[in-house]
């Protein structure tokens, strides 16, 4: 398993196409070898030195067949350098760069990098424990439009784990249509457990969730100064969009946000990332863009 984020360390492990497929080959048949087709558990040399056959069925399955990885529009390698960009650097890279540095157009890049954010979604029993902060934001546009306006900019959920040391825990953003009761409800739902005790400020909707949701509990003070870890996260995301990615459409907002919340909960584990990323992309069965 390769681990780490040494540049060198990870062209010396991966220098051609040949050290890409053998590791794909220990991910998907390392252990036992299993026929997708027929369940046979034994299997010959198959067409290349990364397909295996069935013994039984005879069906010759290459190491690709079934995940992210295949019919990729580049060699393999570039797409393992990719990987390795996006998850080896603390803040991953822009599609222009990313096909910059590979060697292949942005095009390319770009539509390889949503495969990477879609296995970075986290599941749906993956929520925020413990105490827990809970706002909301406003993303993009440049609109004067004060206040909650959701007429020319994007509104975000934004939820964020309070240590009992005080230290920020893990974070959980979504994209969500509005700022009413109800949107804020299946977001809170969506992302944090039903045992934390969620803290947040005293606008309307809250207000009237704290009715019917009995672990809210209600923040009067001034502006600002509550909640002062949520906030910058929140900032830290702007950042993060604005640097890294310099926009970001509405219509991919969702993707950037699982982006940047997987980075996040993961900070600790970075050294790790390239190859949960992989393994992701193996288990992932492809999903047509549209
Ligand atoms: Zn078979």
């Amino acid at each position: 398993m390769f681990k780490g984020i040494n540049a060198i360390e990870f062209s010396k492990r991966f220098n051609t196409n040949e050290d890409c497929y053998n590791y794909l080959l220990k991910i998907k048949w390392g252990k036992d070898y299993q026929c997708s087709r027929c369940g046979c558990k034994e299997s010959y040399k198959g067409r290349t030195y990364y397909y295996r056959r069935c013994r039984d069925c005879s069906y010759d399955a290459s190491v690709t067949a079934n995940t992210v990885f295949h019919g990729i529009k580049m060699p393999i390698l570039k797409a393992f350098h990719m990987v390795f960009r996006l998850t080896a650097k603390k803040k991953g890279m822009s599609t222009i760069e990313l096909g910059t540095e590979v060697g292949v157009q942005q095009k390319t890049a770009w539509l390889f990098k949503r495969k990477v954010q879609a296995v970075m979604k986290k599941d749906k029993d993956d929520k925020l424990n413990g105490d827990v902060e809970v706002d909301e934001s406003l993303i993009g546009g440049y609109s004067s439009a004060k206040g909650r306006s959701t007429e020319t900019k994007d509104a975000m959920f934004v939820a964020v784990e309070i240590l009992p040391d005080g230290r920020t825990g893990n974070l959980a953003l979504q994209h969500i249509e509005s700022f009413k009761s109800d949107e804020l409800k299946y977001a809170i739902k969506d992302n944090v457990s039903e045992t934390a005790q969620i803290k947040t400020d005293a606008f309307h909707s809250y207000k009237k969730l704290s009715k019917e949701m009995s672990n809210i509990t209600i923040s009067y003070s001034a502006k600002g100064g509550a909640m002062e870890q949520l906030h910058k996260q929140i900032m830290q995301f702007k950042n993060w969009l604005r640097g890294t990615h310099h926009q970001c459409s509405s219509e991919y907002l969702f993707a950037y946000t699982d982006e940047y919340e997987y980075r996040f909960n993961k900070r600790n584990v970075r050294k790790w990332l390239f190859n949960d990323v992989v393994v992701r992309l193996m288990n992932q069965i492809p999903h047509p863009y549209n």
